[in-house]
């Protein structure tokens, strides 16, 4: 199953299955650690400068001093995607607290940890990519940033779990997580968008959204592309009437959505998104082709 990954634990490479971390981490023991996810096309990491800064961002917001340089971090991520059998695939950089006594106290973690993992990572089919994904609203909430800023992409993600248990029980591949105001926030590891009369839409990270770094990207892609495109306030309403609805993320790249709780979304895969897709497409090999 793990066979082509490989991976990077402070300065060590090792084949993925025989990688060990102790049973004292804490990133283990309390999700106490951040991480980012990255694609890598053609041997080179995707926008690997705007993940080491979010990267960075979420450490000093949960005063977690990562023990590399941004060099080293950049020098390790080349490393390890040298050693992987792999052309294109997807990293995790972890950082976690590191080893510490068993109770929740992070002052007890002497020394933080990296890790880097590289392997594949397919989130859908390519015939739910073609034919969209269902969705449901979820009943789990997503934490708004006055409880934990949506913008530290932590290692606690029980609230999306919970979500897409919600969706495994429903039977669709994706949920849709509310925030305590009953407005859109984002997917369980997606940000979200519509598309309503020709605007694009997407929650702002204030509503409990990751600063999706695909999001960014597509909306810089709309602002080239002539697609008005703003960040806006949705209500489970607007995902019901929406013209066009899509997912973003590192791991899934754009996936169309085609129901949500049952309706039926009028276009899948929708216009705006096909055109995004391929100015998407373009740009990567763009930024990472020869
Ligand atoms: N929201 C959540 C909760 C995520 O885990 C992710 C994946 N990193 C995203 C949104 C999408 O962010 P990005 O485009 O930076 O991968």
């Amino acid at each position: 199953m793990f066979e082509q990954a490989r991976c990077w634990i402070d300065g060590s490479i090792t084949p993925a299955s025989e990688a060990k971390v102790s049973v004292f981490d804490h990133g283990f023991l309390y999700g106490d650690g951040v991480f980012e996810g990255v694609r890598f096309y053609n041997c080179k990491a995707f926008r690997l400068p705007l993940h080491l800064k979010r990267l960075q961002r979420s450490a000093a917001a949960l005063q977690l001093t990562i023990p590399y340089s941004s060099e080293q971090v950049v020098q390790a991520v080349a490393e390890t995607i040298a050693v992987s059998p792999l052309t294109d695939g997807y990293l995790r950089i972890i950082v976690t607290r590191g080893v510490g006594v068993l109770g929740i106290n992070p002052a007890t973690c002497m020394q933080p940890g990296v890790i880097i993992i590289a392997d594949q990572l397919q989130m859908v089919s390519d015939a739910q990519r073609e034919q969209g994904v269902r969705a449901i609203i979820a009943s789990t909430r997503r934490l708004t940033p006055d409880r934990l800023d949506s913008r530290i992409k932590s290692l606690n993600y029980l609230n999306a779990i919970l979500a897409r248990m919600e969706a495994n029980h429903a039977g669709v591949e994706e949920a849709i997580l509310l925030n305590d105001r009953g407005c859109v926030a984002e997917g369980t590891a997606d940000n979200l968008f519509i598309v309503s009369d020709g605007i694009l839409l997407t929650p702002p990270a204030t509503e409990g959204a990751l600063a999706g770094i695909t999001r960014q990207t597509v909306l810089e892609l709309a602002a080239a592309n002539g697609i008005p495109a703003r960040e806006a306030v949705l209500t489970p309403y607007d995902l019901y009437n929406a013209d066009e609805c899509f997912l973003t993320g590192t791991g899934a790249k754009l996936i169309p959505v085609r129901e949500i709780d049952g309706r039926k979304i009028a276009e899948c895969p929708g216009t705006r998104y096909q055109q995004l897709t391929q100015a998407f497409s373009a740009l990567i090999q763009q930024e990472t082709g020869d």
